[in-house]
């Protein structure tokens, strides 16, 4: 909050401005998107979205008047050169980021990087967090036992938002063997048949090729999206693999950059790095907040969340002064 509030001051008073002018930061900023639109009323996972088309599109006018967005490929040819140099990028590959971010950003001229969780593009279903999201604002029980997952019976009723919080954040710090039953439990509980198929929430191949032949950057986020740190190493290779060679087999072009799912410090681990490094991805990027420096670690390029609550002096601070706007999040 604070944060936020120095931000404005600075934005208001002009001294950004400024600054700017005199001390050009070096390293490149990389914005982190997940969904445009308004997802105020849906019964998915709200915090996904990142802006509504009108804030992003602000956004990308102010990164088209005032930076160079760069792509993955430039990043080792600027790191260390005076200037303001950022990179955009999308994590998941929801259907919006071809219908409405794409068009903005070349409206204005821009690229960037949309990492792919290509299991959902081949067989559109809802994932894990929207799963999650979707039972709990959907379902007609009254009282979710999760038990020992969690500590407390939940009552939705209560609060749709806290009980959804809570539940993920168990998920995300779960082993593997503990949180598929965990999620067939809230199954159970909440008596909501899973759909086998979604319509309108994925991109297919043919908006991801066409972003590519447009000039976009298209990158790996898994097959599945588990957190992978959560996976014994051959499940993490497999996730990995499977991802690299779609992404080969629909768009021709190799999987040289890869988000991690969830992206924390804990999401992601040697036997990860290891697993790309063999897959023969070249940049790995983390979402834990941070500037990229020259010697941020390739396989963790640090990424800062773009929120709903992120407004234009919010970003132009990050922009003008990221030693300060753009910490890493405490571990
Ligand atoms: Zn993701």
């Amino acid at each position: 909050m604070k944060k936020r509030i120095a931000a404005r001051v600075l934005a208001q008073s002009g001294m950004g401005r400024l600054f700017a002018t005199l001390a050009p930061p070096g390293g490149i900023l990389i914005l982190n998107y997940h969904r445009i639109g308004d997802g105020s009323g849906s019964c998915y996972d709200r915090e996904l979205w990142s802006a509504d088309p009108e804030a992003f599109d602000a956004q990308m006018a102010m990164l088209a008047r005032d930076c160079d967005v760069i792509s993955p490929g430039d990043m080792d040819a600027v790191r260390g050169r005076r200037g303001r140099h950022v990179l955009v990028t999308f994590d998941d590959g929801y259907l919006d980021n071809y219908e409405v971010a794409y068009p903005i950003l070349r409206a204005h001229g821009l690229t960037a990087t949309f990492f792919i969780a290509t299991g959902f593009i081949d067989r559109p279903r809802l994932p894990w967090w929207d799963e999650i999201a979707w039972r709990i604002r959907t379902t007609a029980a009254t009282r979710l036992d999760l038990r020992p997952w969690l500590p407390e019976p939940l009552e939705p009723a209560r609060g749709h938002d806290a009980a959804i919080g809570a539940i993920l954040r168990a998920y995300k710090a779960l082993p593997v063997a503990e949180s598929g039953p965990m999620l067939e439990r809230l199954r159970q509980e909440t008596g909501l048949e899973t759909p086998a198929r979604v319509e309108g929430m994925w991109m297919d191949w043919n908006h991801i090729r066409e972003m590519a032949d447009g000039g976009m950057t298209i990158g790996g986020h898994t097959r599945d999206h588990p957190v992978l740190s959560r996976l014994p190493v051959e499940r993490q290779r497999e996730e990995i693999e499977t991802c690299a060679a779609r992404i080969r087999e629909e768009t021709g072009r190799p999987m040289e950059y890869f988000a991690y799912p969830v992206g924390s410090q804990w999401a992601f681990d040697a036997q990860t790095v290891a697993c790309l490094q063999a897959a023969g991805v070249k940049r790995a990027f983390s979402y834990y907040g941070g500037h990229a420096r020259a010697d941020s670690p390739p396989y963790d390029t640090p990424r800062m969340a773009m929120e709903r609550y992120v407004e234009l002096p919010d970003l132009a601070a990050m922009l003008w002064a990221p030693r300060l706007f753009c910490r890493p999040d405490p571990a």
